[in-house]
């Protein structure tokens, strides 16, 4: 049996799917990859990293330049889900799929996923410090950051210096399914690294779609496809539905 008809196999017969994405997720919607070698991580904005800007810290401090960078670089408002968003959202209206996503663009809800834990956030929505209301990115981006209460919206999006709070949940997200599928992540950035340990990769299935090998390749229980995700879910999906 091939390896892409195993897979399929695998799919098919799992009661509870785990899906996990990361960046290449969504490259393939023609967004930057953070931390490739041409990606945005590469490239300095007036004078800071962008690990810099994007701490808690900074945005304490230049709340200006940190909008201006989140408006010129990271605003995804006219990016759209690709195929392999629109393929997961079409499997959890018959299979019992949740994903995972490293991702703050907000593009599995875009396509139609309904069960999405955003494990950094999500940039579409920002709360403001002082009052706790609730406005989207796009109309801070417009109007400003500054409230009329006196505070001051911040994204609602894991910042660099601050803990990744639904780390728990995730993991107990892992621990109860019995298929994992990874998508579009490496897998070196803790603590969301430690997803396929916590779900039991020593003794259940994994399905990898990556472009680059990741830390499992090698792995026996990993079935690993260093191919495009759009192109590997379209197969996949075919030999579900033969
Ligand atoms: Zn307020």
């Amino acid at each position: 049996m091939s390896n892409l008809n195993e897979a399929a196999r695998l799919i098919k017969k799992a009661g509870k799917i785990l899906v996990l994405t990361g960046a290449g997720m969504s490259t393939e919607s023609g967004l930057k990859d953070f931390r490739s070698k041409d990606g945005l991580y590469s490239n300095h904005y007036r004078g800071h990293s962008p690990e810099t800007i994007l701490s808690a810290g900074f945005f304490r401090r230049d709340t200006r330049t940190f909008y201006d960078y989140v408006g010129e670089k990271l605003n995804v408002t006219g990016i759209e889900p690709n195929k392999g968003h629109r393929i997961l959202a079409s499997w959890e209206d018959t299979m019992d799929l949740s994903v995972i996503t490293q991702n703050i663009d907000g593009l599995h809800q875009k396509a139609g996923s309904k069960r999405v834990l955003e494990i950094h956030g999500t940039l579409a929505t920002t709360t403001c410090t002082r009052c706790g209301e609730r406005r989207l990115l796009e109309e801070v981006l417009d109007d400003g950051y500054e409230h009329s209460c006196g505070g001051v919206f911040k994204p609602d999006v894991v910042l660099y210096d601050e803990a990744v709070d639904k780390i728990e949940e995730a993991f107990g997200m892992a621990e109860k399914a019995d298929l994992l599928i990874i998508l579009g992540t490496s897998l070196y950035v803790y603590p969301v690294a430690s997803i396929p340990e916590v779900y039991g990769i020593s003794t259940k299935k994994a399905i990898i779609v990556n472009r680059d090998q990741t830390r499992y390749s090698m792995h026996v229980n990993a079935l690993e496809f260093n191919e495009s995700i759009s192109a590997t879910l379209e197969k996949l999906d075919h030999l579900i539905h033969e």
